[in-house]
């Protein structure tokens, strides 16, 4: 349920409503827009609340809501999520690319890396420190010494680090890295990670699960936004189809899907989407094309050697290729580069 709040309401009475909820035993998730003050309501709320609310002062309207997810939908908050991170900002007029490679390995593979994307235009470096595995007997990742690697090429570099966090237990330990936390795939609906990640200072990237639904996908990112984290990003790498030829199915409908339900900035990652490196720059344009607010591209100067996905890893020099092809297509949908 949403209350629409009158155009000159005080704050006295915003601030009275969200009290009076919360003795109700609802909580009151505030968004504050241009043209209107949404209050949405959370818990488990039932028809004649309706009447109840509508004459609070300060309501104008009260709008029941048949979407199960509410705080990340459009009704909440029509204008979009922006999210800062350091200087850049995703989910505006810019777009946004994220390079880096599947895993940190060593000093030099990250350092190397680091330079090689920024060098071509990259605003933010990726890079996991604890790796998700579908087998146990795959690279794991290097833990806190990958952490460690990453700081040290934002150091170098000014980029700021976007890397996975796995269990709720080390939400703490990869915040003090990251500049944005990565939620992955096999993790969506991993609910305890959610509402801890939902506490965090930190934004947070969601990506979609192997066989998630849209519906199922905005659920996951509600229990983020519910615990209060608004710094909230979702990203489209691929779900499991019928097809074997490539790694996943990149479902680009997601994008302009998201855009149409949710105020939440969308990520395309045609890396995981495809599993093939030569289709990463084609799905990169389609993404950009239908309304991507970034991309994320796995990068490694050796992609044969790489530890980790490297059939899906672009060299430095196609990396740069794939940019100076992404920026014509970023302008003719109105973005410039971030
Ligand atoms: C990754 O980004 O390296 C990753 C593991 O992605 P996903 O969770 O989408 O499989
Ligand atoms: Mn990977």
């Amino acid at each position: 349920m949403f209350i629409v709040m009158k155009n000159r309401y005080t704050e006295n009475e915003l601030a009275d409503i969200l009290d009076r909820l919360t003795q109700m035993g609802f909580t009151g998730h505030v968004s504050k827009g241009v043209e209107r003050t949404v209050i949405g309501v959370v818990g488990q709320t039932y028809p004649e609340l309706k009447d109840t609310l509508e004459v609070w002062p300060g309501v104008d309207e009260v709008v029941p809501i048949s979407r199960p997810y509410k705080l990340s939908s459009r009704e909440f908050q029509p204008q979009n999520t922006v999210v800062k991170v350091g200087d850049v900002t995703i989910g505006g007029e810019a777009l946004v690319m994220m390079a880096g490679p599947c895993a940190a390995e060593t000093e030099e593979q990250v350092l190397e890396t680091a330079r090689a994307v920024k060098a071509a235009g990259a605003n933010i470096l990726r890079g996991g420190a604890f790796k998700p595995s579908t087998s146990p007997y795959s690279f794991r990742g290097l833990g806190v010494g990958g952490l460690e690697l990453l700081a040290q090429a934002r150091q170098e570099t000014g980029m700021p680090i976007i890397t996975e966090v796995m269990t709720p237990e080390d939400v703490g330990l990869v915040s003090r890295y990251a500049d944005i936390l990565q939620v992955g795939a096999r993790n969506m609906q991993n609910f305890a990670l959610l509402d801890e990640v939902g506490k965090a200072k930190k934004p947070v990237m969601l990506k979609r699960g192997l066989s998630a639904t849209i519906q199922e996908w905005l659920l996951s990112a509600e229990y983020i936004l519910a615990q209060g984290n608004r710094q909230v990003m979702l990203c489209e790498r691929g779900i499991r189809t019928f097809e074997t030829y490539t790694r996943n199915t990149m479902d680009l409908s997601a994008i302009p899907i998201i855009k149409k339900l949710s105020h939440l900035p969308i990520i395309a990652d045609p890396s995981h989407g495809t599993g093939k490196w030569y289709l990463v720059t084609p799905l990169s344009l389609a993404a950009v094309a239908a309304g991507a607010d970034g991309l994320m591209i796995e990068v490694h100067p050796s992609p044969d050697h790489a530890l980790k996905d490297g059939a899906q890893s672009l060299t430095f020099n196609n990396f740069q290729q794939l940019m100076a092809q992404v920026v014509p297509v970023a302008a003719s949908v109105g973005r410039k580069m971030a």
